[in-house]
């Protein structure tokens, strides 16, 4: 591989075309970041025997290359797509440019990973004013040979020449030439396919000038000149707006490149025993084992995805062309057979032949992805490690997003229906235009995008919307591919709606809606309902976490417990939580967690008129006056240690010393400070003075973390006192107790020990005055830079090590999380940091700070215990990185702890695979 990357960026030699067809292909499905997806899932499908019309791929490396040579090919390329062109022109017996038999192409671009919508196709490629008469004469159909032309020039004109809609005009330039003629000649708007060969040769003539007026040149009428100007603009298209949108999105990197897929056309405009589609080999939505799709008669590619007309359910091609209903049946069958998973296809049938022109890995909601794998592995299609790695992680919390209440819905008006796209329940106030919608979310407001139908330039808006309504589109529309993609609930084709863009108004069941008004949507019903609906836990949580039995009967909850148990048994790492109840803590046992990586003990100094003990201890002059006022707290954090340590029932909890400030703690305000000086009866310049001394420029690198406990020992003692009582009574009750001490930002062994000493000290005296034994550890955070790089020195002491990787981000790089707002957007959009280093750990950075000190840790202590307690705890991406390093165990917080067991559980599969 390295060393094609060299031949080709030297652009002397190298492989820049792939051929497929006639059953053949240089390529094969495994062959992604070179050819693309779609590429590689033609040739594919060419070694299948199934039947795609023959044609070659540009590889991603030339688009590479491209980029790299300010914009220029490799001088090989030419002469190889003249070959590619040859190998096509045997394949059918027509000719590129001939007059009487032309062979016409399809110029597709094709990333490795799909980016629908993304890239501009164009078909019918080799039409000229010479080669129409050609196709029409051989066809005996002009009315499809003029057709052909005309979707050409138009296609041709907006992508390749830029002829598009302009800032002042409300339709695209070519639909508004349509628009004209039709009226002209009909006096309305008629069916496209009713035109006549006359108007359609009148279109591209009228085309034509549009592109000369617009364009400033005439439309090329070399089909060689057609063919790279083809090639240049799907090229160019990678670096498009809308592509860098969606590549921002899903962290696709521009160095990947598209790859150019050139095809030999087959026609599905050829007259009513013809037609386009797409199709899914299951229901991508909720899973059901269903054959999913749609298709319109007498029609290109293009007319599907467009929606100009509604396309009809695949299953209606079974009375209107049986044979070729059967035909699809096959294929259906076979793709799911060889490619063991579910299926994406693009077909078109030419005078009643099916060919295939593309197939993927179908895109699918959470919902479909738990059914599809629970399915596969009964039909013995996968293993259940399969089954494991088909639910992406970062999409399960779909399946704890709340429902809606079965009793509030019932209640509830439903105004309209429409395909249950996107599973879920979604409830806000609607906005019909997508920068509007995003405003709205800015200003926080909860946001339902409503479309007549979506395209690409409302993605941002899609993105900030809870969930997204159409009146128009069905299953291959522009939103439902997103609501599959992002998850979003969404409910598409709701024909009732009256959607005026211009009053901004929803006009429906007598009712209308305007901007700002509420509605909601069950994605998984197809519903809408006027105003807003209460919601209720999803299953699995009402299941889990309350106990509800009719929920435990359901297939979403029986399905999910399945996949948990395979991941209990893939995982080497365990899930531990982050908690600080015993309600968080059960909430947590109950999704599987099986421990506490994080108690933080801030809250147990905050909590009701603790704060004012607190207070105390703070503004205390002398050691006497602290302790006094920390035993007042004593007896509250012992009764919330114990708490928690009858929840965990045995199980282990990592409890974190006092780290945050202390100025945190007090009054700021001059009122704030005066109540409490009358309180304690001390004057408000005392507090006043305090707050100002203890007052800090960089809170964050301050007096913090064990730092407090340094200087103020009793703090720590107490803190001791209160884990050690609660354990012995907890312990003396019959549960098993192990608490795990936890001191915080740990950057020199002396701090840690000076905090260890004191932790034992105050253990033997509860032990002895409670004359019983304890179970215990002591370890610390590694959270700055010298912790991680003197991990060795500090693993001496230390029996655990939690990775606080908030902080240790912060540290390593330098960066302040709360404050990083103001520059991150940018430094991601320049691509210096891909991933929000905050979210996904930088693993180069910080990651390398993280393996520094579990090696160094281990080769001190060979059994310390390694965990992970940061933001990062709950990120499949993140976690994947612990595994590699071979932490114990993560800890998430208790609605991640789900998500996270499945991407421990992944991580393991694939580090073995
Ligand atoms: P996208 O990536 O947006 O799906 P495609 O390259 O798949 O774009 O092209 C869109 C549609 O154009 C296809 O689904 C198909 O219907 C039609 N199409 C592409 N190539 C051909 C071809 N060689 N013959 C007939 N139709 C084609
Ligand atoms: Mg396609
Ligand atoms: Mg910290």
């Amino acid at each position: 591989m390295a060393k094609k990357t060299k031949t080709s960026a030297s652009g002397k030699s190298g492989k820049h075309v792939y051929l497929f067809g006639g059953g053949k292909a240089d390529g094969n499905g495994g062959m992604k970041p070179l050819l693309g997806g779609k590429g590689a899932g033609l040739a594919e499908m060419c070694r299948i025997g199934l039947p795609v019309p023959p044609g070659f791929t540009i590889t991603t490396e030339v688009c590479t290359y491209y980029y790299d040579h300010k914009r220029t090919y490799p001088p090989s390329l030419k002469p190889q797509m003249q070959a590619g062109l040859a190998s096509i022109e045997r394949i059918t017996g027509k000719k590129f440019g001939d007059v009487k038999n032309p062979l016409l192409v399809s110029v597709r671009s094709g990333a490795r990973d799909s980016m629908p919508g993304m890239m501009d196709t164009i078909l019918n490629l080799g039409l000229n004013d010479q080669t129409v008469e050609g196709l029409a004469t051989k066809t005996g159909n002009p009315r499809f040979a003029w057709d052909c032309y005309r979707r050409f020039v138009q296609m041709y004109g907006d992508v390749v020449l830029g002829v598009q809609k302009r800032e002042d005009e409300d339709h695209e330039p070519f639909e508004t030439v349509i628009h004209t003629l039709k009226h002209e000649r009909y006096h309305q708007d008629i069916e496209d396919t009713k035109l006549s060969p006359d108007d359609l040769k009148e279109l591209v003539k009228r085309f034509k000038a549009l592109v000369k007026q617009r364009a400033g040149k005439d439309f090329p009428a070399s089909p060689w000149d057609q063919l790279m100007g083809a090639v240049g603009a799907v090229f160019g298209s990678w670096m498009n707006d809308r592509a860098i949108v969606y590549r921002r999105k899903y962290n696709i990197p521009s160095e990947w490149g598209t790859a150019v897929n050139v095809q030999a056309m087959v026609y599905g405009n050829t007259g009513d025993r013809s037609g386009s589609g797409v199709a899914f080999t299951r229901n991508p939505a909720n899973g059901v084992k269903e054959f999913y799709g749609e298709f319109l008669i007498n029609a290109q590619g293009e007319d599907v995805v467009a929606g100009v007309r509604t396309p009809e359910p695949v299953a209606q091609l079974k009375s209107h062309l049986p044979k070729a209903y059967q035909e699809l049946e096959r294929i259906r069958q076979t793709l799911e057979k060889h490619f063991k998973d579910v299926q994406d296809f693009e077909f078109t049938i030419e005078d009643g032949t099916v060919y295939m022109l593309q197939t993927r890995n179908g895109k699918r909601t959470a919902m479909a992805a738990l059914k599809f794998s629970m399915d596969m592995v009964k039909e013995k299609l996968i293993d259940w490690k399969t089954a494991v790695m088909r639910n992406p992680a970062d999409q399960l919390d779909q399946l704890l997003a709340p429902v809606f209440d079965a009793n509030e819905a019932k209640k509830a008006q439903v105004i309209a229906t429409g395909l249950p796209a996107g599973p879920g329940a979604a409830s806000g106030q609607i906005y019909l235009n997508a920068n509007r919608a995003v405003d709205a979310a800015n200003r926080k407001e909860q946001v339902l995008l409503v479309r007549v139908e979506t395209s690409p330039e409302d993605l941002r808006g899609m993105i900030a919307a809870e969930g997204i309504l159409t009146a128009r589109g069905g299953v291959s529309s522009h939103a439902a591919l997103v609501a599959r993609q992002m998850g979003k609930v969404c409910v598409c084709g709701a024909s009732a709606l009256d959607i005026d863009y211009h009053a901004r108004t929803v006009k429906v069941d007598g009712k209308t809606f305007k901007e700002g008004d509420w509605l909601s949507i069950d994605g998984t019903a197809g519903k809408v309902f006027a105003g807003r609906v209460a919601t209720a836990p999803s299953e699995i949580v009402a299941g889990l976490v309350d106990g509800n039995a009719a929920a435990k009967q359901t297939e979403k909850f029986k399905s999910f417990q399945q996949l948990m148990k395979w991941c209990d048994q893939a995982t080497r790492m365990s899930v531990r939580t982050n908690a600080d109840t015993p309600e968080q803590t059960e909430n947590a046992m109950a999704f599987g967690a099986v421990g506490i990586g994080l108690c933080r003990t801030e809250h147990m100094f905050f909590e009701g008129n603790r704060i004012d003990a607190m207070r105390e201890m703070i503004l205390a002059d002398t050691v006497e006056a602290r302790k006094a006022a920390l035993a007042k707290l004593l007896p509250y954090q012992r009764d919330d240690f114990a708490g928690i340590f009858r929840a965990l029932k045995g199980l282990p909890a990592t409890i974190r010393f006092l780290d945050p400030p202390l100025h945190e703690f007090l009054p700021h305000t001059p009122e704030q400070q005066k109540d409490l000086a009358k309180k304690m009866g001390i004057p408000a310049e005392k507090i006043h003075a305090r707050v100002e001394q203890l007052h800090e420029f960089n809170p964050m690198l301050g007096f913090r973390g064990c730092r407090l406990g340094i200087d103020f020992p009793e703090i720590s003692e107490m803190q001791a006192r209160a884990v050690f009582e609660a354990a012995a009574i907890v312990q003396a009750e019959g549960v098993k107790v192990r608490p795990e001490i936890m001191i915080p930002l740990v950057g020199f062994k002396k701090e840690l020990d000076l905090q260890l000493e004191l932790v034992h000290r105050v253990a033997s005296e509860v032990q002895a005055e409670r004359k019983t034994k304890l179970n215990y550890m002591v370890g610390t955070m590694i959270e700055v830079p010298r912790g991680a790089l003197t991990a060795d020195e500090i693993a001496q002491s230390a029996e655990f090590f939690s990775f606080g990787t908030n902080d240790l981000t912060q540290t390593g790089l330098g960066m302040s999380r709360d404050d990083s707002g103001s520059f991150l957007p940018h430094y991601a959009e320049l691509e210096i940091v891909k991933k929000n280093p905050f979210a996904t750990i930088d693993r180069t950075g910080v990651g390398q700070l993280v393996e520094i000190a579990v090696t160094k840790g281990r080769a001190t202590r060979k059994d310390i215990k390694l965990g992970i307690c940061g933001e990062h705890g709950g990120d499949p991406d993140s976690i994947q990185f612990f595994e590699k390093v071979g932490l114990d165990y993560v800890s998430a917080s208790p609605y991640r702890v789900p998500v996270a067991r499945l991407a421990a559980a992944q991580a393991a599969i694939s580090s073995k695979r």
